[in-house]
């Protein structure tokens, strides 16, 4: 999340309808290591919080959070206007690795910066700036502009961390709401799987968090090769979910623009989660499909 994200608006209906199915912490937690790739510093907190918590009670994970970078000396006349309305630009990426660090600790897990510029602060591969006044970070156009080289580099970057172990679970994020920054995350991730070859890898889509909250939550079109399986709901006890929610005020930099009415975004993700599990806590996930291969999940 960042603060140029725009509002959507509320769609009361889809915060209750029926999950289909719902699987286990231990079922899709596969040996192996478990590795989150957040594509700002709060999204896999927010959205993955509590299985993140019982990978760290049970053994551990690591958030790599991607567009983790320093903004550039020179800036876009949009991003000059984001941050009109945030603090202290020079120290505001250090205190947001802070707050990250602080998060993951909590759940138990290992944290990983890389240095990737936000959108707000990148150049398509012809020059132009990606995002401005007229192409807000969900904006079709903006999906649709090459970024190429900024693809191919993540996809080096996380086919080298994947292939420093034998397999285990990839966790990014569906990209719902459609923030051009989470859907490069969860294609990046999607690509070096799939070039990765090895099937001891399963990948699971979050439902991004707050958004899935207020949006129809169907994720933005993927590349040819790849589908996602319908959502599933992961229950998650008790102790976990109070250490997520926890986790999720430690944001607290980003958590006054986000507010809904005046409610917090760790409220707002306790009332739709218990909504939706009727009283017991749940996160969201879809399985990946990749290039044919259906990994290793495991189907019971
Ligand atoms: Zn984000």
């Amino acid at each position: 999340m960042t603060a140029g994200e725009w509002r959507p608006t509320l769609i009361p209906d889809l915060v209750s309808p029926d999950i289909p199915f719902m699987r286990s912490v231990q079922d899709v937690l596969n040996p192996g290591v478990v590795l989150a790739f957040s594509p700002h510093f709060d999204d896999a907190v927010f959205s993955a919080g509590g299985l993140l918590s019982a990978a760290g009670r049970l053994d551990s994970f690591t958030v790599i959070t991607i567009f983790g970078g320093q903004p550039p000396s020179e800036i876009s006349a949009t991003a000059s206007a984001y941050h009109g309305t945030w603090g202290d630009l020079d120290s505001m990426v250090e205190v947001r690795r802070a707050e990250d660090r602080a998060a993951i600790q909590l759940l138990g897990g290992q944290h990983e910066h890389w240095d990737e510029l936000d959108a707000i602060y990148r150049r398509q591969d012809d020059g132009r700036w990606l995002i401005t006044e007229a192409t807000p970070t969900n904006h079709p156009t903006v999906h649709a502009a090459s970024e190429r080289l900024l693809l191919q580099r993540i996809v080096a970057r996380i086919r080298r961390r994947l292939s420093e172990y034998e397999g285990g679970v990839v966790l990014a994020p569906a990209s719902i709401g459609g923030h051009v920054d989470h859907a490069r995350a969860r294609d990046a991730v999607l690509e070096a799987v799939g070039a990765d070859g090895r099937e001891t890898w399963s990948v699971l889509l979050w439902n991004d968090l707050p958004y899935a909250t207020h949006y129809d939550d169907a994720p933005p079109l993927l590349p040819p090769k790849y589908a996602v399986g319908p959502s599933f709901g992961v229950t998650i006890e008790r102790d976990d979910w109070i250490r997520r929610i926890a986790a999720s005020a430690t944001y607290s930099s980003q958590l006054k623009g986000m507010e809904w009415d005046g409610v917090s975004v760790p409220e707002q993700i306790d009332r739709w989660a218990t909504q939706r599990g009727r009283r017991n806590p749940l996160e969201t996930f879809r399985v990946a499909e990749i290039s044919g291969r259906r990994g290793a999940w495991k189907r019971s």
